[in-house]
């Protein structure tokens, strides 16, 4: 597609979100899943639900502007969702599910910071073109991004980064005690790692 005017662009941004939502709506589940903590589980099924909500407020908008949402894959999305992905592997690995938590959200605050970057773009660019209905939905979206991220903040903030960083200690010093000398080797092979570098 030719990107000739700032609608064109904003209809480019509107196709990449929209398969950015319809992602997510594939990702969420799965990471609503991998979450040991419940309020983070709640946090990221109704995120889910409001995602599908944003995916229709897409369609509804490229309707009225006569495009179609489709044909565009957002390599971002895609990549972040990789990301969690190798994260939630290491689930079926050795992770603490604590330490996991913590992981998972950073990873899902990645993902509404793209998302609130773009959209705040587009709602900008809606405006100014005075798509009067366009931007009315796209603030609703924008709004329901920035209430994901601050929630995520605050579940990090409320408990979850706390118990991460005990845990860790706890699992470092136990980690310690039962290997000595392995860890005798460790610290003079990372001396000379040092010496490289
Ligand atoms: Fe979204
Ligand atoms: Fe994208
Ligand atoms: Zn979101």
């Amino acid at each position: 597609m030719s990107l000739a005017t700032l609608h064109d662009l904003m209809v480019h941004e509107l196709k990449d979100l929209y398969s950015a939502e319809k992602q997510l709506v594939q990702a969420l589940p799965r990471m609503s899943k991998g979450a040991n903590s419940e309020q983070l589980r709640r946090a990221f099924d109704n995120h889910l639900a409001e995602t599908e909500q944003q995916v229709a407020r897409i369609e509804q908008i490229m309707d009225s502007l006569g495009e179609s949402p489709r044909g565009q894959k957002c390599a971002g999305m895609e990549g972040l969702i990789e990301e969690s992905k190798t994260l939630l592997k290491e689930e079926k690995q050795e992770a603490d599910p604590d330490v996991l938590d913590a992981g998972i959200i950073v990873a899902a605050q990645k993902v509404e910071h793209y998302e609130i970057a773009a959209y705040g773009a587009v709602c900008e660019y809606a405006r100014m073109m005075g798509h009067t209905e366009a931007v009315q939905l796209l603030e609703q979206t924008l709004e329901e991004e920035k209430n994901a991220d601050k929630l995520l903040n605050e579940i990090a903030e409320g408990g979850i980064n706390a118990l991460a960083e005990r845990d860790g200690r706890e699992n470092s010093e136990e980690g310690m005690e039962s290997s000595t000398t392995r860890s005798k080797r460790a610290t003079k092979s990372s001396g000379r790692n040092r010496a490289r570098n």
